[in-house]
């Protein structure tokens, strides 16, 4: 018999406090300190989270390396590591719909998108199990009759996790799939402003019955907790995501203890649409990836491009989807966007859109309604008549705010797209086959998709170049160049030359 599901709603919902999840054990913070995670929708507080400091991750990086060298991990038959791997992505499975709900509460993100996001956490595990299992392997070169060179690809130790509050579950399952899969420990700081969902990744994995160790969490700010775990001299590597100029600090900060880091950083991507696209599905991209997730997506389209010769009619068309978008409670199943995930975020957003007016931008925004004022809410808004060189377009504002911007040559708004500091993603709509590939050459970005939204393939390398990342997660390219260390071993097959330096005559 069918079982019926629980309709979660904010009412039946269970929010625990947020506590470090520690050598198998859910603890308090060293110092006993909290502080208060914010509801964007109310501003009232939802839960208190540990306040991590350098002692909870030198505990956290000492149980971690524990489980690394005295612990069954580290020496675990591939097979038997990824029957926890596999277990962990049935546990998510069986919680995939409080997950969505909790991520939902605790972002502002919308139940209908956080329910696609979160639904991609257990694949994250199925993917790299399949992945290590099939493609883990190195390579052999031999040299004639004298040698057989090989590679094997090791596990490199403690890693360290570290990410945002836009994506949580998404962002944290992407890093802690390969990193385990591989066969790493891990500490992760997760962002100090979504610590609900992540709670549930730890209670899932102690129900995975992980050895103790494998996998810990210290709840905290970025400057104590994320930071001492950035100083750790046990920590081998950081896999960051965020702001660009934190990871330019945690690049700084990591460099005494020589840290491997990886870097997926701030974005302000191109979305150019030609006077031959496909006019509706161009339209209903460009909406969709600036206006998804809030606006708060790294990948979102926040510079459009229009060619002049349809850009009247794209911008019309823009501004009634604007009008009928469904601002509202991100628990509910109706609404389109949510509120933002603090109010300083919000003020951060709505200094942006002063500044557009002061830079000569036409600001079209809907008005929000009144019965939403406690939440942190900011109507979707068109920056009309904007140039490339304006602040607006240059820095990323991280919300509902997408600058428009006309074009009359492929050169010109190839240099355009190009012209910021960032290299994250790029979408081109043409109907043109070779533009579009001249194009998609052309942009600097990491990404580029051609008449097409940002659909994901696990197998891709993501991450983006300029100031928008160093290095690439995704399939092949986490495992074998970031979580994964090659070691290179020769063996003589015969007697070959070896200099008799010093030897008498
Ligand atoms: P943020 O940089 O403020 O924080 C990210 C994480 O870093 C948090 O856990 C924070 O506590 C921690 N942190 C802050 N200071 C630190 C320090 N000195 N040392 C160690 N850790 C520190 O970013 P955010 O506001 O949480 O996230 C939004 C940003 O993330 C945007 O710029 C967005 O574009 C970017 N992002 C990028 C990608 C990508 O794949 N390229 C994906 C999602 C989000």
């Amino acid at each position: 018999m069918e079982q019926t599901k629980k309709a979660w709603n904010r009412e039946n919902i269970t929010v625990r406090d947020s506590n470090q999840y520690i050598g198998g054990v859910f603890v308090e913070a060293s110092s006993g300190e909290t502080f208060a995670n914010i509801d964007p929708f109310t501003n009232q507080k939802l839960n208190s989270v540990a306040s991590g400091d350098e002692r909870d991750i030198s505990k956290a990086v000492e149980a971690a390396s524990n489980a690394m060298k005295n612990g069954p991990w580290g020496s675990m038959k591939v097979e038997e590591r990824m029957v926890y791997i596999n277990r962990i992505a049935d546990l998510i499975d069986e919680e995939i719909e409080e997950i969505a709900y909790l991520e939902a509460l605790d972002t502002g993100l919308p139940i209908s998108q956080t329910k696609k996001m979160t639904a991609r956490a257990a694949e994250n595990f199925r993917f790299y199990a399949r992945m290590v299992q099939s493609v883990l392997h190195g390579e052999s070169y031999p040299v004639d009759n004298t040698f057989i060179n090989y590679t094997v690809y090791k596990s490199i130790g403690v890693v360290g996790l570290i990410t945002p509050w836009n994506a949580p579950f998404m962002l944290e399952t992407w890093k802690v799939a390969p990193a385990l899969a591989t066969g790493n420990t891990v500490v992760l700081k997760p962002a100090e402003l979504s610590p609900l969902t992540v709670d549930k990744l730890a209670e899932v994995i102690d129900r995975a019955d992980l050895p103790e160790g494998v996998f810990n969490v210290v709840h905290g700010y970025g400057e104590t907790a994320g930071a001492a775990l950035v100083a750790h001299k046990d920590v081998a590597a950081i896999s960051f995501t965020g702001e660009t100029t934190t990871g330019s600090t945690i690049i700084k900060n990591s460099a005494d203890t020589l840290k491997k880091t990886s870097m997926e950083l701030g974005g302000k991507s191109p979305l150019i649409v030609f006077e031959d696209a496909n006019f509706g599905r161009a339209l209903d991209a460009a909406v969709w990836g600036i206006f998804s997730f809030n606006g708060e997506r790294c990948t979102a389209n926040s510079r459009v491009f229009l060619h002049s010769s349809i850009k009247d009619r794209f911008i019309e068309a823009m501004k009634e989807r604007v009008d009928n978008l469904t601002l509202g409670d991100s628990m509910d199943a109706s609404t389109q966007l949510g509120p933002l995930i603090s109010r300083e975020h919000m003020e951060k957003v709505n200094s942006y859109i002063s500044l557009a007016k002061e830079e000569g931008c036409e600001v079209y925004q809907g008005n929000v309604p009144e019965t939403l004022a406690d939440g942190n809410f900011i109507s979707p808004t068109l920056l009309l008549n904007a140039q490339n060189h304006m602040r607006v377009c240059q820095e990323e504002i991280f919300g509902p705010v997408v600058s428009i911007i006309e074009f009359e040559e492929e050169q010109e708004v190839i240099d355009a797209a190009n012209d910021v500091e960032y290299g994250l993603a790029g979408y081109v709509w043409t109907s043109d086959l070779q533009r579009g590939h001249r194009v998609a050459q052309a942009v600097d970005a990491g990404m580029i998709w051609v008449n097409a939204q940002n659909v994901r393939d696990l197998r891709i390398p993501f991450g983006g170049m300029k100031a928008s990342g160093i290095g690439r997660e995704g399939g092949h390219y986490a495992m074998f160049e970031f979580y994964t260390e090659p070691k290179a071993i020769h063996i003589a097959l015969g007697d070959h030359h070896i200099p008799q330096f010093g030897k008498k005559q």
